[in-house]
């Protein structure tokens, strides 16, 4: 599954730069969006408002129009587990809601997603996305050079396996090398045993981006062509950060402060 290393993009140090501007461009607009989520928004408010702070911050979207996708973020809610298209819909009290952003600047891509909780959400949800933020961080801190790619994977894994057997980890969607492209080589599962595919190196950057269902793993995609779901109707967290390997350990590029692990 894992393609050799040539084929992943190396940054220069310049271009980790921009791609930093392009993750702060991200998290930015993810704060302001998170700040307006509560219940009687519709989704597609939290469309505008992320199109705004985009527009604002002199970036371009990633999302809207890639493969004719019509929203400059996904909002995938209770079930829903990513590429939910926002819409007319309203948050309800007890939403978990997944918000998923990208941002370009000088043509180098930035993606992050969070959970949010809208109001009074059951303890068993919040439980869920705090596992899932957890795995995410520890498939960041994963990121180290001379680690090989399935060490991501695994930190993933570790902590979702570690919290109980309650929790299932999507594999039919997994994280991404991004840069010149928002999705590229290699893909990067929220899965696996450690120590294999390519190693790390500095200038790569990947989209870590665990996604993990209150229940049984398995998804399908609605008549929308877009809305993953998972199928026995399970409540799902979505979180993800682009970080680049450096020589001094993994830079998490979309997150608000200047955070290396
Ligand atoms: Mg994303
Ligand atoms: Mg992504």
């Amino acid at each position: 599954m894992f393609r050799t290393r040539d084929r992943i993009e190396i940054k220069t140090a310049d271009q980790l730069q921009v791609m930093r501007a392009a993750g702060l461009v991200v998290a930015r607009t993810l704060q302001r969006v998170v700040q307006i989520t509560a219940p009687g928004v519709t989704t597609a408010e939290l469309d505008d408002c992320a199109a705004q702070s985009i527009r604002d911050e002199g970036a371009t979207p990633s999302f809207l129009g890639y493969h004719g996708f019509p929203a400059h973020i996904c909002v995938s809610i209770n079930e829903q587990v990513v590429h939910g298209i926002p819409g007319d819909r309203y948050l309800v009290d007890g939403d978990v809601v997944s918000i998923d952003c990208g941002a370009i600047v000088d043509g180098w891509h930035g993606d992050a997603a969070l959970t949010v909780l809208v109001g009074d959400v059951a303890p068993d949800l919040k439980e869920l996305s705090r596992v899932t933020e957890e795995s995410l961080w520890a498939g960041l801190g994963a990121a180290q050079p001379g680690n090989r790619l399935s060490d991501i994977g695994h930190a993933v894994e570790s902590v979702v396996r570690a919290a109980g057997d309650r929790y299932g980890i999507v594999e039919e969607y997994v994280g991404h090398g991004i840069g010149s492209s928002m999705h590229m080589e290699p893909a990067v599962p929220n899965y696996g045993r450690p120590g294999k595919g390519p190693r790390l190196v500095p200038g790569m950057a990947l989209a870590v981006e665990p996604m993990v269902v209150l229940g049984d793993p398995g998804v399908h995609v609605l008549e929308d062509d877009w809305t993953v779901v998972a199928s026995d109707g399970s409540h799902a967290s979505h979180w993800e950060h682009t970080v680049a390997v450096t020589e001094d350990g993994p830079w998490v590029l979309t997150a608000l402060d200047d955070v290396r692990l």
